[in-house]
């Protein structure tokens, strides 16, 4: 794969001490970079600071056979930093230039027309966003034997109409889009910086920030002002954006998720007294940072075969009435992924001759529901930004949640038995086999209840895995305006998945560039103004 040279990414050891610039974007992830690119295409100066390094230093690492094993590797240099939730289910951030999109399934989707009224982002803004982003990195897939299998699957079983090969989120069963090209080689959004303009942006890798500051005279809002990272070499930086002279500069933060309620708590703006309890000198009391966190819970039933087949991440996705999203990959070895929760069903005789045969010949099914409804929450441990904050999602905490896993768990298991996959997968394992077998390996650290393997409920409850599909923590109205400005505050907004209230689409990475890019010629305009 033909690696971009940027003379403008470098190590943040050659920052100078302080430095000024038009706009500091804080992550160079999924949101981050088609921002940050968007933005340098006018009289502006960027600065993008990211707490991790080049995804184009070992691009065989990000290889769609190496998904799992990047995934698992708990190193500190790693590109994946591993959390467990309160809820007892491993999870994974993105540690990279390029976040999420260099460690995801690479699965592109766009979202539900519902999704853009939500968010406050025009129709034709979004369409000629996204197709800014299929441009550069979106791949048609070719047609791998396991996803077609799974495609024909859930057409047997009435996910229909069968829509093809399109991008749109489309009741029925289509192919989508991939980040990996027809060499299995991973385009990322860190591609997308080849949009910037390189005499206007600046890009510092392994510069991780630790507080965003602000300016407070007396009777006005709080201004962010300011940037405080660190490099590699434990060296102090501040980078100031200039709005002392020009009221047009700021601050953006597209830390993900996880990181950017985590950054707003450390800078000042969250629950007061959670903030003065760990000495964090408070800027505004926001109670809803943190709050309505989600993560889409997975589910579905584990599938050894006895031939080889070759391994595939998906391509291919299907939507019933009921808004559950069918997925599935193969090929991969996820007994590292496996979870060892606590008393455990018995397996029964076939699972285990099944696996032994080969650790590869197998696959998974997945479904995942639109939503979701249930929410939790994020909070600071401490005050060290590279330590995970405490979070939980509240899996299945409310009844339509688990309503809807039962029911797509119903749809999943009559895939399994449909004609296209009994083709390929052991004739001697019956369903309850699967389920056997995928109760004692699924990936989580969770209880598992007697009846877990004879109630879909249980099975749902005790089975369950992340989708990593986190969002939440600083919501559009709650902890931002529809123009995604810090409520309460100047010269700050929040640009990147945890603004949604939901996820969206069936994966929501083809969004939140589309809304990178789309925020970014926003501002661009309101500059001209
Ligand atoms: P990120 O992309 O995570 O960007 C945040 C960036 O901020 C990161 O680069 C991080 O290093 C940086 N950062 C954080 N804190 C700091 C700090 N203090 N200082 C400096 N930098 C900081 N979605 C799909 O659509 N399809 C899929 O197939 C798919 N599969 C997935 C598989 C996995 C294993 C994972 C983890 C996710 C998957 N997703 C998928 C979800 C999708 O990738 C994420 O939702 C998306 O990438 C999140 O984008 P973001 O911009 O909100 O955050």
């Amino acid at each position: 794969m033909p690696t971009p040279k940027y003379s403008f990414i470098q190590e943040a050891t050659s920052a100078p001490e302080v430095s000024f610039y038009d706009y500091i974007v804080i992550g160079g992830g999924t949101a981050g970079c088609p921002l940050a690119a968007t933005l340098s295409t006018r009289d502006a100066k960027v600065l993008v600071l990211e707490r991790g390094g080049s995804p184009y230093t070992n691009t065989t690492k990000i290889r769609m056979e190496n998904f799992i094993s990047t995934l698992t590797d708990d190193s500190p240099n790693s590109i994946s930093q591993s959390f467990i939730s309160e809820d007892r289910v491993p999870g994974n951030r993105a540690r990279v230039l390029g976040g999420g999109t260099v460690i995801n399934g690479g699965f592109y989707s766009r979202a539900e027309t519902l999704f853009l009224k939500e968010a406050g982002i025009d129709e034709a803004l979004a369409n000629e966003s996204y197709e800014w982003v299929e441009k550069k990195i979106v791949y048609k897939p070719r047609a791998f034997q396991w996803q077609t299998a799974v495609r024909n699957g859930l057409l047997e079983v009435g996910v229909l109409p069968d829509n093809g090969f399109t991008f749109a989120h489309l009741n029925g069963t289509k192919t989508s889009g991939t980040l990996f090209d027809k060499n299995g080689n991973r385009h990322t959004a860190a591609d997308l910086l080849e949009y910037a303009n390189p005499t206007m942006i600046k890009v510092y890798l392994h510069a991780v920030v630790h507080k965003i500051t602000f300016t407070t005279k007396d009777g006005q809002r709080p201004k962010a002002d300011g940037v405080i990272f660190y490099d590699a070499n434990g060296g102090r930086h501040i980078a100031y954006s200039k709005h002392e002279s020009n009221n047009r500069s700021e601050i953006i933060l597209s830390a993900g998720a996880i990181g950017s309620p985590q950054l707003l708590m450390l800078s000042g703006i969250g629950p007061a007294a959670r903030l003065r309890s760990l000495g964090i000198k408070v800027v505004l009391d926001q109670p809803m940072v943190g709050r309505e966190m989600a993560d889409k819970p997975s589910n579905g039933l584990l599938i050894p075969y006895p031939t080889h087949i070759p391994l595939s991440l998906i391509t291919v996705v299907g939507i019933n009435k009921t808004s559950n999203y069918f997925e599935s990959f193969n090929g991969f070895d996820l007994s590292d992924l496996s979870g060892s929760g606590g008393a455990q069903p018995q397996s029964s005789n076939p699972s285990q001759e099944a696996m032994a045969n080969s650790t590869t010949n197998q696959a998974f099914l997945v479904q995942t529901i639109f939503g979701p409804i249930s929410k939790g929450y994020l909070e600071l441990q401490n005050t060290n930004v590279s330590d995970n904050p405490k979070l939980r999602f509240n899996y299945f905490q409310a009844a339509v949640d688990l309503r809807r896993c039962v029911s797509g768990m119903q749809t999943i298991i009559n895939v399994v038995n449909s004609d296209s996959l009994s083709r390929l997968r052991f004739r001697n394992m019956t369903t309850q086999d699967l389920i056997n077998m995928t109760v004692n390996r699924a990936a989580n650290l969770r209880p598992r209840n007697p009846n877990a393997t004879t109630s879909l409920e249980q099975y749902c409850i005790d089975t369950v895995m992340t989708f990593w599909h986190y969002h939440g923590g600083c919501q559009i109205r709650k902890v931002v305006d529809r123009d995604y400005k810090v409520l309460g505050l100047d010269q700050l907004r929040v640009i990147d998945a945890s603004t949604f209230s939901f996820s969206p689409g069936t994966n929501p990475q083809a969004t939140i560039m589309m809304l990178g890019r789309s925020m970014g010629r926003r501002i661009l305009q309101s500059r001209r103004r």
